[in-house]
């Protein structure tokens, strides 16, 4: 009994860690709800459903379309958090059946960068910051056979990078721990119920630490997510909002390694 509760309490499932910082407001814990891909579903869906309650969402742009751009300006002046997603979203050959010259077999670490770097270029002539985070298109980091994710790093053009799992839940009690490089965020299949993720955000408001959800497609769309499950959870999320903090992947970072 003893063995399994310093177990969890390791692992991150039992409470907070003595050396991690609170989260503001007495807030449990912190949840993130991200949208990839500049999906319109997300502007015409997601948007108003967060706002309708006040809260702020983290979206990683690619392929961004034109007309589109007035929208994601207007949202990121509301305080929402747009991130980098490169320009033309390569993904391996084996995961995409599109064009080869935008897979990343067809790339190296360097082109990655540059194109990382030209789409920051992009989310400063939309949003007028110049720092942002990123997430690398279908979760993968190998360019040419060689990991991108550490030449990233170290050209410091990204203020933390977002992966994808689908399981397990990968929640983290001291969040100030966490490899920028590395945070989990979990994707959830077409059909996903609201009890479904609700169920992951209950998994950090019982450990005290980030449930990040990645999602693409809201009520539109691909890899979508129905209008009905993400009301439900967004319903959840704000009749708990005093014991969890909704907040942008940027910010809850910030909180969680104390910095300005
Ligand atoms: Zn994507």
């Amino acid at each position: 009994m003893r063995t399994a509760l310093v177990l969890a309490l390791a692992l991150g499932f039992g409470a907070s860690s003595a050396t991690a910082r609170p989260w503001p407001n007495g807030a449990k814990a912190a949840v993130v709800l991200t949208y990839d891909d500049a999906l319109t579903s997300q502007l015409d869906n997601a948007v108003p459903a967060l706002d309708r309650r006040g809260f702020k969402g983290t979206f990683f742009l690619s392929n961004v379309k034109q007309v589109d751009v007035p929208r994601w300006r207007t949202i990121a002046n509301e305080g929402h958090e747009l991130a980098n997603h490169t320009l033309f979203h390569p993904c391996s050959a084996k995961t995409v059946s599109w064009d080869p010259r935008y897979t990343l077999e067809a790339y190296t670490p360097d082109s990655m960068l540059k194109e990382i770097g030209q789409q920051n270029v992009l989310l400063t002539a939309i949003d007028g910051k110049f720092r942002h985070g990123f997430a690398p298109p279908c979760g993968e980091t190998l360019a040419g056979g060689k990991d991108y994710l550490e030449p990233l790093r170290a050209a410091n053009l990204v203020s933390y990078s977002r992966g994808v799992f689908t399981k397990p839940a990968d929640l983290s009690a001291d969040v100030s721990a966490i490899d920028l490089m590395h945070i989990p965020a979990r994707a959830f299949p077409e059909g996903v119920t609201g009890a479904q993720l609700i169920d992951f955000a209950e998994q950090a408001q019982a450990g005290g630490g980030m449930a990040v959800f990645a999602f693409h497609g809201v009520d539109g769309d691909y890899s979508k997510v129905s209008g009905e499950a993400h009301e439900a959870l967004l319903d959840w999320l704000y009749a708990h909002r005093q014991e969890i903090w909704v907040t942008t992947l940027q910010d809850a970072l910030d909180w969680a390694k104390d910095l300005p």
